[in-house]
Parts: C-alpha cells; structure tokens; sequence
C-alpha cells in the first residue's frame, strides 16, 4: 500500500459533516481574532494532511505496512479542542476495500535514539545517517 493510497482514505474520511462540525467547534472555541476565516482554516488543515511510510519487518522479513499520519494542528491553539478533534478522528474506520481495517495508534512508538514516537529504534534515520527520520525512505 502506497502513501497516496493512504492519503485517499485518511481524506475521504476526514472529509465529513460529523467530523468538519468538530473541527469547526475547535475553531470556534478559539478567540474571534485568532481565527477569522474558519472555511480557509479547515482546508489548510485538510490540505496540510501528510502520510509517511515506515519500513516495518515482520517474521520472514515480510513488510508490515504502517504509515504515520501528520497535520498541522496550528489553527486549534487550544490544547482540549485538539485532543477532542484527534480523538474523533481516532474513532474512524480507516478501511480499504484491498488492504483491510487500519488499525489507529497514538503516539504507537518510542525511540530510543532519537526519543521520536513516530517509529522504532530498528528503523531510526538518525542511527544510520545522523539526520532526523522526518521523510519517507520507501522507494
Ligand atoms: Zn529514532
């Protein structure tokens, strides 16, 4: 399963009048100076969704797929309306008709290298190279 294929589902389940009403209510729970232009606010959301792969191995080598779903949470400066919105979004069911259910994890790892809980010691970046693990090694 690629990123794109990912991004697809992620979007299409996002993109919805139950979860666009949380999203809005994040807003709004915000000053009126803070967010002027709530529309604008929800697609810059929508449109900073980023999926990054991570080359997980199981028994025989075999690629388990796992991909870590990042936005930019800036518009929701209120620490509540951001857990309330990541939790909703939690409660989805990430589905595709090829590859199964998704399974939804907070946070799932916690490196030892570079204490980042976006992968697993076995796959830091940083170990290897000295950068920092921010982009897709899939090729
Ligand atoms: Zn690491």
């Amino acid at each position: 399963m690629e990123p794109d294929v990912v991004h697809d589902i992620v979007r299409e389940m996002w993109n919805n009048e139950i979860t666009t009403k949380f999203i809005e209510d994040g807003i709004l729970s915000l000053e009126e100076s803070e967010c002027n232009n709530t529309t604008l606010a929800i697609k810059a959301f929508m449109d900073s969704i980023r999926i990054l792969c991570l080359d997980i191995l199981g028994k025989g080598a075999t690629l388990i797929p796992n991909f870590n779903v990042h936005t930019d949470s800036s518009i929701f400066n209120n620490t509540m309306s951001w857990n309330n919105i990541r939790n909703h979004l939690m409660e989805h069911k990430y589905h595709d008709s090829s590859f199964g259910q998704g399974k939804v994890v907070i946070t799932p790892y916690n490196c030892g290298i570079c204490y980042r809980v976006d992968h697993p010691r076995g796959i830091c970046v940083k170990a290897s190279t000295g950068l920092d693990s921010t982009t897709c090694t899939k090729s």
